[in-house]
């Protein structure tokens, strides 16, 4: 719940606070002068005085100011994949079979490292899949603002068919305007049902295509890793109709997947990279902490220098430990990201203070 000082809120429009409490007692509030009134409050008190009232987050208040990117400079990316559905339908072994797909793994003997996130290349492209399963991650990151992802597919076993989960990733992914692509798994066993799948699927407002409707379903057995090749096709197809973009040749901008303290390492997060290109040198605010890449890997564990966009890489150089979901940028140069970060920390303990109700003479005298 936002909150704000009577002092504070006459500051930023410009009043004497006295005015400000004038104008509550007249509006059957008594307060003083440090005690705090919620936003809603001040939307009402603002708009006394024809002003209005924005709620801004943490974030906003110290947005590092880009160029916009031109139209010329804007490039093809791979999509961004979450994988949700209901429980024991196979995310997971959807998710390590897809993973297995990946035509360059064979050359690299299969080491592949959880970083949270991972890309697979197919003939036809490359596709990010967000490795943790489940509406949690999507509506954690998403509460946070960061909605990375592009397309959901929609896991539903074939035998078991449309499940109370189901439904819920169906209403998420609905609510964040997020395309659904449906994997109709488990298609191995006797006793899946294909076309129940799509029956119960129409019932909630999905059509799948070869039903009239505009949603693509693909039969796969997550176990035998079959159709899968046929899934990440679907998913380029429907990348390409969204024309994703984004430009490989700014400073590079994006958001924290996970972060960690590695015994060996100090600590490491996971960055997915949204809009331009990471290096390694750059430096960064990674929600309130500075940073600068002192080395990056990718999602085998391989070194590497540089991370386009949609490209998921372990970034280690951080000051602290990021939330997952926190934005992360990069800044020109070190002492504009401590800056950054230093005023970011100071907001939070104003914000945390704030959040802790103290009782001091002031509001004990209130209160009588
Ligand atoms: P999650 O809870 O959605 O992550 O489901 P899991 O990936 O853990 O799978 C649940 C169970 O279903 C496991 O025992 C899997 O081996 C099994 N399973 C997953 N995919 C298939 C499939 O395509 N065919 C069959 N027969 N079993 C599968
Ligand atoms: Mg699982």
């Amino acid at each position: 719940m936002e909150v704000i000082t009577v002092s504070e809120l006459a500051r930023k429009m410009n009043l004497k606070a006295n005015a400000l409490i004038g104008k509550l007692m007249s509006m059957g509030m008594m307060v003083t002068i440090n005690q705090q009134i919620d936003a809603e409050t001040a939307e009402i008190l603002a708009s006394e005085y024809g002003c209005s009232v924005r709620i801004v987050s943490l974030y906003d208040e110290t947005i590092i100011e880009t160029e916009k990117d031109r139209q010329e400079d804007l490039r093809p990316r791979s999509p961004i994949v979450t994988v949700m559905g209901h429980v024991d339908h196979g995310k997971t072994k959807l998710l390590d079979a897809i993973r297995s797909a990946d035509v360059a793994s064979g050359e690299q003997g299969g080491i592949t490292q959880h970083i949270g996130a991972y890309q697979v290349a197919v003939e036809e492209g490359t596709v990010t899949f967000l490795d943790t399963p489940g509406h949690e991650a999507f509506t954690l990151m998403r509460a946070r603002g960061a909605q990375v992802t592009d397309i959901v597919v929609l896991v539903v076993a074939a035998n078991d068919g449309v499940m109370p989960q189901t439904v819920e990733a169906i209403d998420h992914a609905k609510e964040a305007k997020v395309p659904i692509i449906v994997a109709i798994n488990k298609v191995d066993l006797p006793e899946a049902n294909i076309d129940r799948v799509k029956q119960q699927l129409s019932e909630h407002g999905l059509i799948v295509e070869d039903w009239g409707g505009e949603i693509p379903a693909v039969e796969v057995s997550a176990l035998k890793r079959e159709g899968i090749g046929d899934l990440l096709s679907t998913l380029l197809v429907q990348a390409e109709i969204m024309e994703l973009k984004a430009n490989f040749s700014r400073a590079a901008e994006g958001k924290i997947v996970e972060s960690r303290i590695d015994p060996g390492r100090g600590t490491v997060a996971t960055v997915l990279v949204e809009n331009g290109t990471l290096k390694v040198g750059d430096s960064f605010v990674a929600g309130i902490y500075p940073g600068k890449i002192r080395a990056m890997f990718n999602d085998r564990g391989q070194k590497v220098d540089l991370a386009g966009p949609a490209m998921p890489v372990e970034i280690i150089g951080l000051d602290g430990v990021p939330d997952s979901g926190d934005p992360f940028q990069v800044t020109d140069g070190e002492k504009l990201a401590r800056q950054v970060s230093s005023k970011r920390q100071e907001l939070k303990r104003v914000e945390a203070a704030r959040n802790v109700k103290k009782v001091t003479l002031d509001n004990l005298y209130d209160s009588i």
